[in-house]
């Protein structure tokens, strides 16, 4: 499996401010046009990126985590607040691997940023990072890069066959702790949603229909930034939900799930009568995430996101 990379494309994204705001909602934003209407490629790049793409996301002076692409671009208001741009953009949802140690842009070698200076990088013919948001790297300069970062073995192994996992190793041997070990483990119907490219589908946890993998989430159990560093870690916090709105009901506390791992309805939510009739045809149901490890992000979930007592 370590040739997928092969066919990944790879991302810059410059954050600066909106890093941790876009970390936290697992998202990459941009504008479509400035308040003048003046549109940007480094915004428009946005819409190129595609599932399983591989992101370095850089703020302030420091390489902060690698993303792998989840959902490819889609209309979406502005996250942030206050900003000097338009509402009107587009989203790219992404699952991010925060560094342990965030890396400076110094380290990597002048030499490397200058041969990675040419139109549409993201470096300019100084070795600096340019003024912009989202730039395309050839596969070979995105492989270059992880390399003088010392996450040279990205690769996906699959292991086992019925509860099969895939390991996504970030690894480092350099004498720095920034380069230490790092490794990722995630459930499997995740991975595949994150790394082959949309080619096989799967069974939405909720409710139960098989969709093509980039009608699916790898949704968070447990909302991910209330998970801690273990739990984040943890393949049971993670579980397939279809976007045809068992992921958006979820999310949103509109269901939850039972400690028998039923499906309910979370009473007193605000709803329509669509939404009431896509919720009746799911309420009841036996969910397949549901398991002895998982129970506790269920029980989150129904405490605090739909508050359940
Ligand atoms: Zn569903």
């Amino acid at each position: 499996m370590s040739n997928d990379i092969q066919s990944t494309n790879f991302w810059w994204v410059n954050q600066g401010q909106t890093y941790a705001d876009e970390l936290r909602l697992g998202v990459l934003w941009a504008p479509i046009a400035t308040s003048e209407g003046r549109r940007f490629g480094h915004w428009d790049a946005l819409d190129e990126a595609s599932i399983g793409d591989l992101v370095f996301h850089y703020a302030n002076g420091y390489l902060r985590a690698i993303s792998v692409v989840q959902l490819s671009s889609r209309p979406a208001k502005t996250p942030f607040d206050n900003r000097p741009w338009d509402d009107a953009g587009r989203e790219v949802r992404t699952t991010y691997f925060e560094l342990d140690v965030p890396i400076p842009l110094a380290s990597i070698p002048e030499s490397v940023r200058l041969a990675k200076s040419y139109a549409g990088s993201p470096f300019d013919r100084n070795g600096d990072v340019k003024q912009g948001y989202f730039f395309g790297l050839s596969g070979r300069d995105g492989m270059e890069l992880l390399e003088h970062l010392g996450l040279d073995d990205v690769s996906t192994d699959v292991t086992g066959s019925d509860s099969a996992t895939v390991d996504v190793r970030l690894l480092g041997d350099g004498p720095t702790d920034a380069t230490r070990i790092r490794k990722i483990r995630l459930e499997q119907r995740a991975i595949r949603l994150l790394l082959l490219k949309g080619s096989l589908q799967s069974e939405c946890a909720i409710c139960g229909e098989t969709y093509p993998s980039n009608l699916l989430a790898a949704a968070h159990i447990k909302p991910r930034y209330a998970c801690s560093e273990s739990e984040r870690r943890d393949l049971a916090v993670i579980m397939a939900a279809c976007l045809f709105g068992c992921d958006a009901l979820y999310e949103g506390g509109l269901i939850h799930v039972d400690s028998m791992g039923l499906v309910q309805q979370t009473r007193g939510s605000t709803t329509t009568a669509p939404v009431s009739s896509r919720i009746g045809a799911i309420a009841g149901r036996q969910v397949s995430a549901y398991s002895q490890k998982s129970a506790k992000y269920f029980a989150w979930h129904r405490t605090h996101v739909a508050g359940v007592k």
